[in-house]
């Protein structure tokens, strides 16, 4: 048992086949998966999912990246899961994350950055809800 985290592989991830490479890395850093999806986002959908960044410059150019193409979702289950998967991931900016690190593996840019990591504890949580009902979540 730990605390959980939420991820998304992005769909430039999917696209260029990085998804099992991802969720093997992931399995190797100690996570456990407490839910697994592939599902394709609509704008709309997408857009809710980061309506927190509304107001920023990039936001139409993230919501139509994110409903390009197939997503998979996941939940991971870790001790201290969101501070060690933001450093698994790296940083926003592939050109500035660390070697080894997911987004420096497998990033072209700061908007298609193949992953999503969850930044709290409870963002985890509502995250997971929006892409997984109970029956989903073990
Ligand atoms: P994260 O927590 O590391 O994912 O970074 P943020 O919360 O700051 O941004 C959310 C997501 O918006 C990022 O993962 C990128 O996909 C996208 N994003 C952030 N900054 C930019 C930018 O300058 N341009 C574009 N196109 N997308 C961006």
């Amino acid at each position: 048992m730990g605390n959980k985290t939420f991820t998304i592989i992005k769909p430039d991830a999917t696209r260029k086949g990085h998804t099992g490479a991802i969720l093997a890395q992931i399995n190797s850093a100690g996570f456990k998966i407490a839910a697994l999806k592939m599902l394709h986002l609509s704008a709309e959908k997408a857009g809710e999912f980061y309506a927190v960044h509304r107001e920023r410059p990039f936001y139409s150019e993230l919501v139509e990246f994110m409903s390009s193409g197939p997503v998979v979702a996941a939940i991971l289950e870790k001790q201290n899961a969101v501070e060690d998967f933001r450093t698994l991931i790296g940083a926003t900016n592939p050109a500035q994350a660390a070697e080894g690190t997911i987004r420096k593996l497998y990033a072209a840019s700061i908007g298609e950055n193949a992953v999503h990591g969850s930044d709290s504890n409870s963002n985890a949580l509502i995250e997971g809800d929006f892409f997984f009902n109970k029956l989903e979540q073990f």
